[in-house]
């Protein structure tokens, strides 16, 4: 946690009113993951603006035609992560750099991966000086995942996928869990897959609409 230091701000209430009536009424359970989006500053991540509307019940435009995903849907990935602390994570789309905040909360170490250089470094300059020392950034096609890091313990995917691809699940650790929305362009169904000896378990956990995964194995153009 590195709350401390950081100045009260003007958007506490709101911060406190999104995870009552967002996230807790959205059925968010794990106190760690509430605890976490109770302290991330999610104005800061926003359009300038836009601060205004950073706490609402939506996802925001953030530039170049992405955007940063709704505070529930931030909340239900996390969970589904079942993180207790020590892990090491992948996160596929930095975008504003909000859910590496969450993770950064909640895990031991973040590596994620942006193709667009505008976002990650914005991303960049946001994570530092909100004081996150546990996140490594890298400007590519994150449909690669990061093989020198490898294995990790949770893959995140942050953007619409045609499929589960097996080099996701090849850099798993055993026991590992990749969280990942698979289907159609606008439409997705977001699944967690767990990844156990040679083989791995899928669960289906919600309906969702993530902006395309663009790169080698995702969709081949905007
Ligand atoms: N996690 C982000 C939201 C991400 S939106 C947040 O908290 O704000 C999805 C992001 O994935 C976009 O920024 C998009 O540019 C990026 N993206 C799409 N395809 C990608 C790829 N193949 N590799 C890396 N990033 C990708």
């Amino acid at each position: 946690m590195i709350q401390n230091g950081r100045a009260r701000d003007p958007y506490e209430v709101a911060r406190r009113r999104m995870v009552a009536d967002q996230l807790v009424a959205g059925g968010i359970k794990d106190q760690r993951v509430l605890e976490a989006m109770l302290q991330v500053p999610r104005h800061e991540f926003v359009n300038p603006g836009m601060q205004n509307q950073a706490y609402e019940d939506r996802p925001l435009q953030i530039g170049m035609a992405q955007t940063i995903s709704q505070p529930l849907m931030v909340a239900i990935m996390t969970e589904a992560l079942e993180l207790k602390g020590g892990e090491k994570i992948l996160e596929i789309g930095t975008g504003s750099g909000y859910q590496a905040a969450i993770l950064a909360e909640l895990a031991k170490d973040i590596y994620t991966i942006e193709r667009l250089d505008t976002l990650s470094i914005r991303a960049r300059r946001v994570l530092h000086k909100l004081l996150y020392k546990n996140i490594h950034f890298r400007i590519g096609d994150g449909t690669l995942g990061w093989p020198e890091e490898a294995p990790f313990d949770c893959i995140v995917v942050t953007a619409g996928s045609p499929e589960i691809q097996k080099n996701f699940i090849d850099q798993l650790k055993d026991g590992g869990r990749l969280v990942i929305p698979v289907g159609g362009e606008t439409v997705q169904e977001l699944v967690v897959i767990t990844k156990v000896g040679g083989s791995f378990r899928t669960r289906n956990v919600t309906g969702c609409g993530f902006v395309k995964r663009i790169g080698e194995y995702g969709w081949k153009c905007e």
